[in-house]
Protein backbone atom coordinates (compact mmCIF):
# COMPACT_ATOMS: atom_id res chain seq x y z
CA UNK A 1 0.00 0.00 0.00
CA UNK A 2 2.92 2.47 -0.72
CA UNK A 3 1.94 5.90 -1.41
CA UNK A 4 5.42 6.90 -3.62
CA UNK A 5 7.29 3.34 -4.07
CA UNK A 6 10.18 2.70 -1.76
CA UNK A 7 12.68 4.51 -1.39
CA UNK A 8 15.25 2.22 0.88
CA UNK A 9 13.99 -2.06 0.96
CA UNK A 10 16.57 -4.03 2.53
CA UNK A 11 15.94 -7.84 2.06
CA UNK A 12 16.84 -10.94 4.32
CA UNK A 13 20.03 -8.90 5.32
CA UNK A 14 22.77 -11.12 7.62
CA UNK A 15 25.13 -9.14 9.94
CA UNK A 16 27.81 -11.09 12.13
CA UNK A 17 30.85 -10.10 13.80
CA UNK A 18 32.73 -13.18 15.24
CA UNK A 19 30.01 -15.69 14.76
CA UNK A 20 27.62 -13.22 16.78
CA UNK A 21 24.48 -12.18 14.70
CA UNK A 22 23.97 -8.20 14.84
CA UNK A 23 21.64 -8.43 12.23
CA UNK A 24 19.88 -11.70 11.80
CA UNK A 25 17.49 -12.16 8.35
CA UNK A 26 16.36 -8.37 8.73
CA UNK A 27 13.94 -7.13 6.39
CA UNK A 28 13.10 -3.39 6.16
CA UNK A 29 10.92 -1.33 3.62
CA UNK A 30 11.15 2.59 4.06
CA UNK A 31 8.53 4.61 1.64
CA UNK A 32 9.59 7.63 -0.12
CA UNK A 33 8.68 10.92 2.28
CA UNK A 34 8.44 8.40 5.58
CA UNK A 35 9.26 9.31 9.06
CA UNK A 36 10.22 6.17 10.67
CA UNK A 37 11.38 5.41 13.89
CA UNK A 38 13.66 2.54 14.95
CA UNK A 39 13.18 0.98 18.42
CA UNK A 40 14.63 -1.65 20.69
CA UNK A 41 16.54 -2.56 23.39
CA UNK A 42 20.55 -1.63 23.65
CA UNK A 43 22.00 -4.76 21.42
CA UNK A 44 19.21 -5.18 18.92
CA UNK A 45 20.76 -3.97 16.31
CA UNK A 46 19.83 -0.55 15.24
CA UNK A 47 23.30 1.05 14.82
CA UNK A 48 24.79 -1.93 12.82
CA UNK A 49 21.47 -0.97 10.66
CA UNK A 50 21.92 2.43 10.47
CA UNK A 51 25.61 1.34 9.31
CA UNK A 52 24.19 -1.12 6.53
CA UNK A 53 22.40 1.94 4.87
CA UNK A 54 24.80 4.05 4.37
CA UNK A 55 27.97 1.46 3.95
CA UNK A 56 29.92 1.49 6.80
CA UNK A 57 29.70 -2.11 6.94
CA UNK A 58 28.57 -4.61 4.29
CA UNK A 59 26.22 -7.52 5.30
CA UNK A 60 27.15 -11.11 4.86
CA UNK A 61 24.02 -12.22 2.79
CA UNK A 62 21.20 -10.04 2.15
CA UNK A 63 19.58 -7.26 -0.71
CA UNK A 64 19.90 -3.24 0.21
CA UNK A 65 18.19 -1.41 -2.40
CA UNK A 66 18.09 2.67 -2.71
CA UNK A 67 14.85 3.25 -4.65
CA UNK A 68 14.28 0.35 -7.54
CA UNK A 69 17.05 -0.02 -8.82
CA UNK A 70 20.19 0.99 -6.81
CA UNK A 71 21.75 -1.56 -5.60
CA UNK A 72 23.59 -0.16 -2.27
CA UNK A 73 25.88 -3.20 -1.81
CA UNK A 74 27.73 -2.53 -5.19
CA UNK A 75 28.60 1.04 -4.02
CA UNK A 76 31.22 2.56 -1.36
CA UNK A 77 30.54 4.82 1.46
CA UNK A 78 31.12 7.96 -0.96
CA UNK A 79 29.06 6.57 -3.15
CA UNK A 80 26.32 5.56 -0.67
CA UNK A 81 26.66 9.02 0.28
CA UNK A 82 26.42 10.93 -2.86
CA UNK A 83 23.21 9.15 -3.40
CA UNK A 84 21.70 11.43 -1.30
CA UNK A 85 21.57 9.44 2.11
CA UNK A 86 23.16 11.29 4.99
CA UNK A 87 23.31 10.23 8.45
CA UNK A 88 23.86 12.38 11.62
CA UNK A 89 25.10 11.42 14.94
CA UNK A 90 24.51 11.76 18.08
CA UNK A 91 26.83 14.24 19.47
CA UNK A 92 26.52 18.02 17.13
CA UNK A 93 29.91 18.21 15.44
CA UNK A 94 29.00 22.40 14.50
CA UNK A 95 32.14 24.48 13.89
CA UNK A 96 32.27 26.81 16.69
CA UNK A 97 34.26 29.65 15.48
CA UNK A 98 32.39 29.79 12.14
CA UNK A 99 28.76 31.76 12.42
CA UNK A 100 25.69 29.56 11.79
CA UNK A 101 25.80 30.85 8.34
CA UNK A 102 28.59 29.90 7.22
CA UNK A 103 28.12 26.29 8.73
CA UNK A 104 25.84 25.72 6.66
CA UNK A 105 27.85 27.36 3.69
CA UNK A 106 30.48 25.03 3.92
CA UNK A 107 27.93 21.72 4.61
CA UNK A 108 26.60 23.00 0.73
CA UNK A 109 30.01 22.65 -0.22
CA UNK A 110 31.36 19.71 1.56
CA UNK A 111 30.46 16.93 -1.59
CA UNK A 112 32.26 19.34 -3.40
CA UNK A 113 35.34 21.05 -4.44
CA UNK A 114 34.52 24.28 -4.71
CA UNK A 115 34.73 25.80 -1.10
CA UNK A 116 38.33 26.73 -0.79
CA UNK A 117 38.80 29.06 -3.66
CA UNK A 118 39.87 32.31 -4.01
CA UNK A 119 37.30 33.45 -6.46
CA UNK A 120 34.44 31.70 -4.64
CA UNK A 121 31.69 34.25 -4.61
CA UNK A 122 27.76 32.40 -3.23
CA UNK A 123 25.56 33.12 -6.04
CA UNK A 124 21.82 34.10 -5.48
CA UNK A 125 20.27 31.05 -5.53
CA UNK A 126 22.74 29.49 -2.90
CA UNK A 127 21.97 32.80 -0.72
CA UNK A 128 18.44 32.12 -1.03
CA UNK A 129 19.30 27.85 -0.13
CA UNK A 130 20.86 29.07 3.24
CA UNK A 131 18.34 31.01 4.10
CA UNK A 132 15.61 28.46 3.51
CA UNK A 133 17.69 26.27 5.51
CA UNK A 134 18.05 29.14 8.50
CA UNK A 135 13.88 29.11 8.65
CA UNK A 136 13.59 25.66 8.30
CA UNK A 137 15.88 24.98 11.32
CA UNK A 138 14.25 28.34 12.93
CA UNK A 139 17.47 30.35 13.34
CA UNK A 140 17.70 33.36 11.18
CA UNK A 141 18.14 35.54 14.24
CA UNK A 142 21.13 33.52 15.26
CA UNK A 143 22.86 33.46 11.81
CA UNK A 144 25.57 36.23 12.10
CA UNK A 145 26.60 34.72 15.57
CA UNK A 146 29.44 31.75 16.49
CA UNK A 147 27.98 28.84 16.36
CA UNK A 148 30.50 28.09 19.55
CA UNK A 149 27.33 30.35 21.37
CA UNK A 150 24.47 27.60 20.58
CA UNK A 151 23.13 25.80 23.24
CA UNK A 152 23.33 22.54 22.67
CA UNK A 153 19.46 21.82 21.30
CA UNK A 154 20.22 24.68 18.96
CA UNK A 155 23.53 22.79 17.73
CA UNK A 156 21.77 19.65 16.94
CA UNK A 157 19.25 22.14 15.18
CA UNK A 158 21.94 23.52 13.14
CA UNK A 159 23.68 20.18 12.08
CA UNK A 160 19.90 18.71 10.59
CA UNK A 161 20.23 22.13 8.75
CA UNK A 162 23.60 21.29 7.53
CA UNK A 163 22.65 18.20 6.60
CA UNK A 164 19.53 19.69 4.37
CA UNK A 165 22.04 21.91 2.41
CA UNK A 166 23.54 18.74 0.95
CA UNK A 167 19.53 17.90 -0.26
CA UNK A 168 19.44 14.55 0.80
CA UNK A 169 17.02 12.21 -0.07
CA UNK A 170 17.55 10.04 3.10
CA UNK A 171 18.33 11.35 6.65
CA UNK A 172 19.52 8.87 9.13
CA UNK A 173 19.22 10.65 12.55
CA UNK A 174 20.43 9.04 15.74
CA UNK A 175 18.88 9.85 18.87
CA UNK A 176 18.46 13.57 17.94
CA UNK A 177 17.27 14.34 21.50
CA UNK A 178 19.72 13.15 23.95
CA UNK A 179 20.69 16.00 26.91
CA UNK A 180 17.67 17.97 25.20
CA UNK A 181 15.66 20.33 27.17
CA UNK A 182 11.59 19.82 27.19
CA UNK A 183 11.16 22.91 25.12
CA UNK A 184 14.06 21.81 23.13
CA UNK A 185 12.55 18.39 22.77
CA UNK A 186 9.16 19.38 21.06
CA UNK A 187 10.62 22.15 18.77
CA UNK A 188 12.76 19.14 17.22
CA UNK A 189 9.57 16.98 17.09
CA UNK A 190 8.07 20.17 15.20
CA UNK A 191 11.40 20.36 12.73
CA UNK A 192 11.78 16.31 12.00
CA UNK A 193 7.58 16.73 11.32
CA UNK A 194 8.12 19.59 9.04
CA UNK A 195 11.03 17.93 6.65
CA UNK A 196 8.89 14.46 6.26
CA UNK A 197 7.55 14.29 3.11
CA UNK A 198 9.99 16.50 1.27
CA UNK A 199 12.98 13.67 2.75
CA UNK A 200 12.78 10.25 3.58
CA UNK A 201 13.44 10.21 7.45
CA UNK A 202 14.67 7.23 10.11
CA UNK A 203 15.25 8.41 13.60
CA UNK A 204 16.53 6.06 15.82
CA UNK A 205 15.18 7.17 19.41
CA UNK A 206 14.79 5.33 22.82
CA UNK A 207 12.65 8.11 24.18
CA UNK A 208 8.97 6.66 23.85
CA UNK A 209 6.89 9.92 23.95
CA UNK A 210 9.46 11.37 21.74
CA UNK A 211 8.70 8.67 19.44
CA UNK A 212 4.97 8.81 19.68
CA UNK A 213 5.12 12.58 19.21
CA UNK A 214 6.47 12.00 15.84
CA UNK A 215 6.00 8.64 14.04
CA UNK A 216 3.15 7.36 12.23
CA UNK A 217 5.03 4.01 11.88
CA UNK A 218 7.60 2.30 14.38
CA UNK A 219 9.89 -0.56 13.86
CA UNK A 220 11.11 -2.53 16.75
CA UNK A 221 14.29 -4.29 16.48
CA UNK A 222 14.78 -7.23 18.28
CA UNK A 223 18.27 -9.62 18.31
CA UNK A 224 18.99 -8.32 14.91
CA UNK A 225 15.16 -8.95 13.33
CA UNK A 226 12.39 -6.64 12.88
CA UNK A 227 10.35 -7.87 15.80
CA UNK A 228 7.00 -5.86 14.68
CA UNK A 229 5.84 -2.60 13.04
CA UNK A 230 3.11 -0.44 13.27
CA UNK A 231 1.43 2.67 15.59
CA UNK A 232 2.91 3.87 18.43
CA UNK A 233 0.02 2.03 20.20
CA UNK A 234 0.33 -1.05 18.49
CA UNK A 235 3.54 -1.92 19.07
CA UNK A 236 3.23 -0.85 23.01
CA UNK A 237 0.16 -2.89 23.53
CA UNK A 238 2.30 -6.26 21.73
CA UNK A 239 3.02 -8.63 24.87
CA UNK A 240 6.57 -9.59 22.47
CA UNK A 241 7.24 -6.15 22.83
CA UNK A 242 6.81 -5.32 26.34
CA UNK A 243 8.69 -8.77 27.23
CA UNK A 244 11.32 -7.68 25.64
CA UNK A 245 11.51 -4.51 27.33
CA UNK A 246 10.59 -6.01 31.07
CA UNK A 247 13.83 -8.38 29.83
CA UNK A 248 16.41 -5.79 29.38
P1 LIG B 1 21.95 -1.13 19.06
O1 LIG B 1 22.40 0.05 18.25
O2 LIG B 1 20.52 -1.51 18.81
O3 LIG B 1 22.24 -0.97 20.52
P2 LIG B 1 24.14 -2.47 17.73
O4 LIG B 1 23.82 -2.51 16.28
O5 LIG B 1 25.11 -1.44 18.20
O6 LIG B 1 22.78 -2.42 18.58
O7 LIG B 1 24.75 -3.84 18.19
C1 LIG B 1 24.17 -5.11 17.91
C2 LIG B 1 25.10 -6.17 18.45
O8 LIG B 1 26.26 -6.29 17.63
C3 LIG B 1 25.61 -5.85 19.85
O9 LIG B 1 25.59 -7.03 20.62
C4 LIG B 1 27.02 -5.37 19.62
O10 LIG B 1 27.86 -5.70 20.71
C5 LIG B 1 27.44 -6.11 18.36
N1 LIG B 1 28.37 -5.31 17.54
C6 LIG B 1 28.08 -4.17 16.93
N2 LIG B 1 29.13 -3.71 16.23
C7 LIG B 1 30.14 -4.60 16.44
C8 LIG B 1 31.50 -4.73 15.98
N3 LIG B 1 32.03 -3.80 15.17
N4 LIG B 1 32.21 -5.79 16.39
C9 LIG B 1 31.66 -6.72 17.20
N5 LIG B 1 30.39 -6.68 17.64
C10 LIG B 1 29.64 -5.64 17.28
Amino acid sequence: DSRHGPILYLEDVNVSFDGFKALNHLSLYIDSGELRCMIGPNGAGKTTLMDVITGKTKPDSGSVYFGQTINLLELDEPAIAATGICRKFQKPSVFDALTVFENLELAMHADKRTWPTLFYRRNAEQNERIHNVLDTIKLTSLSKHPAGILSHGQKQWLEIGMLLMQEPKVMLVDEPIAGMTHQEVERTAELLLSLQGKHSIIVVEHDMEFVRSIAQKVTVLHEGSVLTEGTMDEVQNDPRVIQVYLGE
